[in-house]
């Protein structure tokens, strides 16, 4: 699938729209999701086109893996110590609503939402 420019995280990423920032490094940028789900919310993002986690390549895996390595450091600075949920929804199918690459970090400072289900 072709990366769409005009997506929202295109964006925020050219500074065309504002966004609440977390941290920004060379590679990413994470923001507080505009509709939080939870005390914390916010997304990381690579600052590369990628479009959805199904179209990442081994060329990719380097600045994925600084950032889910990122995700704790975050977590704890935005007030969520004792652990958090990561999401990353992809296409169709995940029901990805904006095609820019982006893992969710949910969490804050007590368990929240219903438990996810297991199999
Ligand atoms: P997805 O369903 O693609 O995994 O999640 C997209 C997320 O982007 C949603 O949680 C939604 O609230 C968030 N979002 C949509 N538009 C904006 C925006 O303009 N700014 C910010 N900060 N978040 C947005």
């Amino acid at each position: 699938m072709a990366y769409d420019r005009n997506n929202i995280f295109a964006k925020i990423l050219r500074g065309d729209i504002p966004c609440k920032k977390v941290f920004e490094s060379e590679h990413a940028l994470a923001f507080h999701d505009i509709n939080p789900q939870a005390p914390v919310h916010f997304m990381l993002i690579p600052k590369r086109h990628i479009a959805s986690l199904a179209e990442a390549t081994l060329e990719d895996a380097a600045v994925l893996g600084r950032m889910l390595a990122l995700t704790g450091r975050l977590a704890r600075e935005q007030g969520s110590p004792g652990g958090f949920r990561t999401i990353v929804n992809t296409g169709h199918i995940g029901r990805q609503d904006v095609m820019h690459l982006h893992i969710h970090v949910l969490g804050g400072p007590d368990p929240f939402g219903r438990m996810l289900p297991r199999n």
